[in-house]
């Protein structure tokens, strides 16, 4: 019997889609991603692991074939490193670059809370290290909770780098933000959640083992004179000079190496399943290291020599707005793509750069909202991404009717989904929130001033920038089979 002409949508299902062979190569797929965001806590561990991947399988680095006046030809495996915080692969095809080429663009960065220059202090037997936030937190989440400290300190002029971790062993100790107990917590619990914890309260305690002695006096300590009691304090042999001597034993660091050095403080937690039936993916920096880590494997998964070009750019700095030179709004990609232009034709230039851009179809892979049923009234549930139903697209972001965002075009949009169609992917078109109830922006309208044919893509998440965000395992393998079909299309 013939089937009749279906009229209606309907919504997909990730899972409904899947066979048995599929559910054992989506595990494993969620397994590898839940290794590699326990080992990339910080945009400058994504860039060393993902390009110690890379050269293992054979990838060369373009500064050496740009160095020895080498050509590229299809096949060839190229990595690209901005800094140590941002990265490009590449998959050189067999068309010429001019034609256009096929580029997936992720983030690496995270909210988080960075230290201060001078960060540490001494106060009442603690030790203390002030932070500056990154990124668009919601500061109350990042109290009373397990934090490590991961960072680079450079010496010699900037030539020696020493890589800092602290928390994520086993046997290491964790640092932590403490939080005000309820029964004195009257003022703060009246406050609104953006005000109930400073910014200047996002104190990391470093130590606290003593050495402290208590101000001399019999009367007590009373506010008003607390100040001139803290300056009469011996500074010698203070608990701060102990902890300084403890991170000394361990790094070989003095204080003053704090300036030299770039500390990130993130959530000491593991990756883990969530739900007894293991459908989720729950951990810290899945926006936007999903999309980061999906796209990467795309490429790296790639065992034919693609007809265009496919190069996955992992940018920096897009939870501050992308500046910065190793965000997306610097020349670094821009100049890339115009050293390989003039690799594959020597007799290439700018104007050549301009046409492969021109011709270039860009995939801004970033992470949306899921469908939360709890805060539903966020919500336009006919155009939110649910978590299971496949990548989400979206034809444009930005917020107050549209502002600031890259509004790709119906025909691209067109383009994709019959690409994602022909291979079986599921795929949701969607907006985040209702109109004006809020918004945010991506990577797309930075690679669409470029003048490449743009458009956003993800993984719905859950929890979104909350130290600890959730993902559906079926939406983490299908963006990745997206990613794919993109790629090889
Ligand atoms: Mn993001
Ligand atoms: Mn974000």
């Amino acid at each position: 019997m013939e089937d009749a002409l279906k009229l209606e949508y309907e919504a997909k299902n990730g899972w409904s889609l899947l066979d048995e062979d599929a559910r054992k190569e989506l595990t494993a797929f969620c397994e590898g991603y839940k290794k590699f965001l326990d080992d990339a806590k910080t945009e400058i561990e994504a860039t060393n692991v993902l390009t110690a991947a890379a050269k293992a399988a054979g990838y060369a680095d373009i500064d050496d074939v740009i160095a020895s006046g080498g050509k590229i030809v299809p096949g060839m495996k190229l990595y690209a490193v901005n800094r140590g915080k941002s990265c490009a692969f590449i998959a050189v095809g067999k068309d010429d670059p001019t034609l256009g080429m096929k580029m997936i663009g992720a983030h690496i960065d995270c909210p988080r809370l960075d230290l201060k220059p001078r960060p540490l202090y001494e106060d009442s037997g603690f030790v203390l290290a002030k932070t500056h936030y990154y990124g668009g937190i919601k500061k109350y989440q990042w109290v009373a909770m397990p934090l490590a400290l991961h960072g680079v300190v450079f010496s010699d002029m900037g030539r020696k780098k020493l890589f800092v971790t602290l928390g994520e062993d086993e046997n290491d100790p964790v640092l932590y933000i403490t939080d005000l107990l309820p029964h004195l917590a009257g003022g703060q619990m009246g406050k609104p959640a953006s005000q109930a914890i400073s910014a200047e309260q996002l104190n990391v305690v470093m130590g606290s083992v003593n050495a402290y002695k208590p101000p001399e006096t019999d009367k007590p300590a009373d506010a008003e004179d607390e100040s001139d009691e803290k300056a009469e304090e011996p500074k010698n042999d203070s608990l701060k000079t102990l902890i300084l001597k403890l991170i000394n034993e361990k790094y070989g660091l003095k204080e003053e190496d704090f300036f030299r050095a770039e500390f990130e403080i993130v959530p000491a937690m593991k990756a883990k399943d969530v739900g007894l039936d293991r459908g989720l993916v729950g951990g810290y920096g899945q926006d936007d290291r999903v999309c980061s880590y999906t796209a990467f494997r795309a490429l790296f998964d790639l065992d034919e020599v693609p007809e265009k070009t496919v190069l996955v750019y992992l940018s920096d700095k897009e939870e501050i707005g992308s500046m910065g030179n190793t965000g997306a709004r610097s020349c670094w990609l821009e100049n890339l793509i115009l050293e390989l232009v003039h690799l594959y034709d020597p007799s290439y230039g700018m104007l050549e750069l301009r046409r492969a851009m021109r011709n270039t179809k860009f995939l801004s892979a970033d992470v949306t909202a899921a469908f939360d049923p709890t805060y539903a009234d966020v919500s336009d549930k006919l155009n939110v991404a649910f978590a299971g139903g496949g990548i989400a697209f979206e034809k444009y972001t930005g917020s107050g009717g549209k502002f600031g965002s890259s509004d790709a075009s119906a025909q691209l949009v067109t383009y994709i989904v019959d690409c994602l169609d022909q291979a079986g992917v599921p795929w949701q078109l969607t907006e985040m929130g209702k109109v004006d109830v809020g918004g945010g922006g991506t990577i797309a309208q930075f690679m669409a001033d470029l003048g490449m044919d743009v458009i956003d893509c993800g993984v719905p998440v859950l929890s979104m920038h909350s130290p600890y965000e959730l993902t559906s395992k079926a939406d983490v393998y299908w963006t990745y089979k997206a990613y794919m079909a993109f790629i090889r299309a």
